[in-house]
């Protein structure tokens, strides 16, 4: 095979093109081509000089096309990393954020015990259900999701993390939970109002819309949790959910109205209030 670039020179390429798409190309044009050659970062810079082939370039110039034109870069190398986990994950599932570690954090300050019954309502790529599954390995985790796609994807990331302590069940919210009462229910729904021209923009447009548009006002889904959640909950059992900048005050005004308690917004790293836990009973 006749080398038509080193590894140095396409690393360049790849840079060059993605300059003008991304503030800080450097860390993406490398992960990309790391994925191509099936090697590691430090591979890439301790030998520039390796010869590459076309069909090499080729996948990889592919896949910088796709990321200038905004596609996540999670998905183009099919893993992210969330908590201390490294996730599979694809189209079907929205990428896991480093916000919603915030859920994770304040699940294991208010349920210190080492067993409990748990539900992650809208589990996607099983981000959530399979952090706190390794935190509490003695917890009992339910992780629901309306797809099934992203169910098959959640399930082969417990296989892949060797986790055993989540089931996957299909259905609406707490609707495959019936006649459970859990000590803790957390979820990140879909939170984004449905004429939000986000939706149309990357990364959004490339990430599945049933895990982001939630009505008018957004707020959809988190209303219909909210109301439901008494139903699953045990007396003193904990309720976070994961909403928007903007949701803080109603998020919690309508948890008042259902009748939780300890009701407390916290904010992300960006110093917004991006979710909000509560007390039932
Ligand atoms: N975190 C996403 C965003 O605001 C939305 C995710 C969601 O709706 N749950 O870009």
């Amino acid at each position: 095979m006749t080398p038509t670039l080193t590894t140095g020179e396409l690393l360049h390429e790849g840079l060059r093109r993605l300059a003008p798409a991304l503030e800080q190309p450097q860390l993406d044009a490398e992960l990309l081509l790391a994925h191509v050659l099936r090697t590691h970062r430090a591979r890439l810079r301790s030998h520039p000089e390796e010869g590459r082939g076309a069909g090499e370039r080729d996948r990889y110039l592919a896949l910088i096309e796709r990321r200038v034109a905004g596609e996540p870069l999670a998905y183009l190398v099919g893993r992210k990393g969330f908590w201390s986990l490294e996730l599979a994950v694809g189209p079907g599932v929205l990428v896991p954020r480093p916000e919603t570690e915030l859920l994770v954090e304040r699940a294991l300050v208010l349920r210190a015990e080492p067993t409990g019954d748990v539900a992650d309502l809208g589990t996607g790529s099983g981000a959530i259900a399979l952090a706190l599954a390794r935190e509490r390995p003695g917890w009992s985790i339910a992780a629901t999701d309306l797809s099934q796609e992203a169910l098959g994807v959640a399930r082969r990331n417990a296989m892949g993390l060797a986790i055993g302590n989540v089931e996957f069940l299909q259905g609406d919210w707490f609707a495959p939970l019936a006649g459970r009462r859990l000590h803790l229910a957390l979820s990140n729904p879909p939170y984004v109002a449905s004429d939000d021209p986000a939706l149309r923009a990357a990364p959004l447009r490339f990430e599945p819309p049933i895990a982001l548009s939630s009505g008018a006002d957004g707020l959809e889904h988190l209303r219909r949790i909210i109301r439901d959640a008494p139903g699953s909950l045990l007396r003193g059992g904990w309720l976070l959910l994961e909403h928007g900048a903007g949701q803080a005050r109603e998020v919690a005004r309508e948890l008042v109205v259902r009748g939780f308690g300890h009701v407390r917004s916290h904010r992300d790293l960006a110093g917004e209030e991006r979710m909000t836990e509560a007390r039932w009973g």
